[in-house]
């Protein structure tokens, strides 16, 4: 079994449910016609298909190899599969004109994302930090910054990093020591141990740009007295060129539960040179620059598992012959039926493909604002398109990564004992898969970011406003027959919304611990709501297209895979709603130590 792109679906997203072409008049969307979007993904398509698929494995059985010297080899034919991904210039979709980038939206760098993420997650990661590295230089680095680091670092023949953690310091930042000590040319010098760095070191680059997270000696405790350098591992010389090797050092690889073809390094500062970014104690701002890009960047990890995994588990139950049909056999002249026609195995392969279709709206529709907010000429859309992506980042972060998992773990399931052996790449999807829910600000910090911070932001204006387009959306569709179910599906789950939002404005604010004994639960209920309504788009687009016609099956089958999340997914909304209300008293009732 091999990975396909789902390019007809995204191409379907961007032509009919999300109307790109509405959009020509932004900065890069009048080179972004839908045609040859389209031709994009399926170019980047083949590359992810046929170079990265089966380049998966490989990485999952060598991994990553430390040498004494310091230096990482990446798994047999990464090296030269990189080099292709540079020199065809996919990383640099939407990389700034300016500094040699293509300036397409991001919202079709999201699309190419999943099908690399796919394909060879571990491989991924290595472009894909380098994006989150570029946005932060891009948006607080200094013009003499950009210039010497964005060109090298959009085309991927730089590698980026993001140095946050050190052992005692992971989910509070507050904690950290690494140390900056300022010297008379403006410089830092940079002291102290990274841990558990994705890419730190590796052999496929000429240079490692590293973001570092330190304290200024003599900041401020806390997070207040955080800053933010550059420490590339060979210093450029004035020509852009590297130049004298820096002391910064992969002191060695974890061994861990997956993604073994990226390098999780630890990382030695050795009053290294550092370059400050922006302001002294500020660099939490710039930081959250890159946190942002990769929490998006990690939901779509979620998804493109989740969609790899479902492929592999479709094709399998297709072949696998166990059992016959409760309503007679549907190969009589085999020995057994399909597992295919076992409601069972139905129920986990629907559930994965209704959570896939509709996630995959919700992403790509999240990543459009991400396009608006930067390029928007109209100042009120730009205001609302940046509200939406702090309110919906938690969401495609932690709701996307959570039923990835789920999704992947129904894979195994589905194969059988073949899937917990290692004949299937099933195994392989569930260990990737699940790191994507712990890094990038576990998913329990995401729920509490969503009810802490965001939803209460300005006031409550993003989520009012969220909840203003769905009354519209409901207002001028309810008259249409054809798409009734999905209509009030959506406003149901809308309502809950309010109501669990009404909920927590009361109570978590006379106990912060009902807030955060409801997070988990709010941030599915969103997420939920979210795909109803991207469900509601959907079937209106698929019924378009119908009455217009069309008889692909494919937006037939979009109307039954949505009726099925209507039916047998967005009922667990108000489960959602019983369980955040109980409240947070049972939870925090027992005494630490009857655990
Ligand atoms: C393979 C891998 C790659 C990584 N790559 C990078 C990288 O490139 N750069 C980098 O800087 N880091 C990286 N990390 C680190 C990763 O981001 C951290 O593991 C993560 O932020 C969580 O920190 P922690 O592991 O210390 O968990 P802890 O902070 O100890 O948290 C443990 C658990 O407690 C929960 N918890 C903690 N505080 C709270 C709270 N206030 N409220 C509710 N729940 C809470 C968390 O949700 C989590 O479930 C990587 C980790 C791994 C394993």
């Amino acid at each position: 079994m091999t990975y396909r792109a789902p390019v007809r679906d995204h191409a379907f997203i961007l032509r009919d449910v999300l109307k790109l072409e509405a959009y020509a008049n932004l900065p890069g969307f009048e080179n972004a016609d839908i045609d040859t979007v389209e031709q994009i993904l399926e170019e980047s398509a083949k590359f992810c298909e046929e170079v990265l698929a089966p380049l998966n494995r490989v990485g999952d059985k060598e991994g990553c190899t430390w040498s004494p010297d310091h230096t990482v080899k990446t798994p047999t034919g990464f090296k030269a599969a990189y080099q292709q991904m540079v020199e065809a210039g996919w990383p640099n979709l939407m990389g700034d004109p300016e500094y040699g980038g293509q300036g397409l939206p991001a919202v079709v760098a999201t699309a190419f994302q999943e099908m690399l993420a796919s394909a060879n997650m571990a491989f991924g990661m290595y472009p894909g930090l380098t994006a989150g590295a570029y946005a932060a230089i891009h948006h607080g680095g200094s013009p003499e910054q950009k210039a010497l680091y964005l060109p090298k670092m959009g085309s991927a023949q730089w590698g980026g990093t993001m140095n946050l953690t050190e052992p005692q310091c992971g989910t509070d930042l507050g904690l950290l020591r690494t140390k900056a000590v300022p010297q008379a040319d403006g410089t830092y010098r940079i002291s102290g141990q990274k841990i558990w760095i994705s890419a730190g070191e590796h052999d496929m680059v000429e240079n490692i740009v590293h973001l570092v997270l330190a304290r200024i000696e003599g900041g401020p405790a806390g997070v207040k007295g955080i800053s933010l350098f550059i420490v590339p591992k060979f210093l450029p010389k004035a020509d852009g060129t590297p130049g004298e090797r820096n002391k910064v050092f992969c002191a060695g690889l974890e061994e861990k539960m997956g993604i073994h073809g990226n390098a999780t390094c630890v990382m030695s500062y050795e009053e290294a040179t550092g370059f400050l970014i922006g302001e002294a104690h500020s660099g939490l701002k710039i930081m959250f620059v890159m946190m942002n890009e990769a929490r998006l960047g990690v939901g779509v990890q979620g998804l493109a598992q989740g969609e790899a995994a479902y492929q592999a588990a479709s094709a399998f139950a297709k072949d696998r012959l166990q059992g016959r049909s409760l309503t007679g056999p549907k190969n009589a002249q085999g020995p057994a039926d399909p597992i295919l026609v076992h409601p069972d195995v139905r129920r986990m392969l629907m559930d994965s493909r209704a959570i896939l279709e509709g996630g995959r709206a919700f992403m790509l529709w999240t990543s459009l604002h991400g396009d608006l907010a930067r390029l928007s000429q109209d100042e009120a859309e730009r205001e609302r398109a940046a509200d939406y992506m702090g309110l919906l980042t938690p969401v495609v972060k932690a709701f996307l990564t959570d039923k990835g998992l789920k999704i992947c773990s129904d894979s195994m399931q589905v194969h059988g004992g073949s899937g917990f052996t290692e004949h299937f790449p099933a195994s392989q999807y569930l260990r990737d898969v699940r790191i994507s829910l712990i890094y990038e600000g576990a998913n329990g910090v995401q729920a509490l970011d969503l009810v802490g911070r965001k939803l209460a932001a300005k006031g409550g204006r993003a989520v009012m406003s969220f909840f203003a387009e769905i009354d519209a959306f409901v207002a001028e569709t309810g008259a249409d027959a054809g798409l009734a179910p999905f209509v009030t599906g959506l406003k149901d789950a809308k309502d809950k919304l309010q109501d669990a939002t009404m909920w927590l404005m009361q109570n978590g604010l006379a106990n912060p611990d009902n807030a955060g004994a409801a997070s988990t639960d709010y941030l599915h209920l969103f997420g939920l709501t979210a795909l109803a309504y991207m469900w509601a788009k959907i079937a209106k687009a698929a019924n378009t297209r119908i009455a217009a016609g069309e008889t692909d099956p494919f937006y037939a089958n979009k109307l039954i895979v949505g009726r099925y999340f209507l039916e047998r997914i967005l009922p667990d909304a108000a489960s959602h709603v019983v369980k955040l209300k109980a409240g947070a008293e049972t939870m925090m009732a027992l005494p630490a130590e009857a655990f």
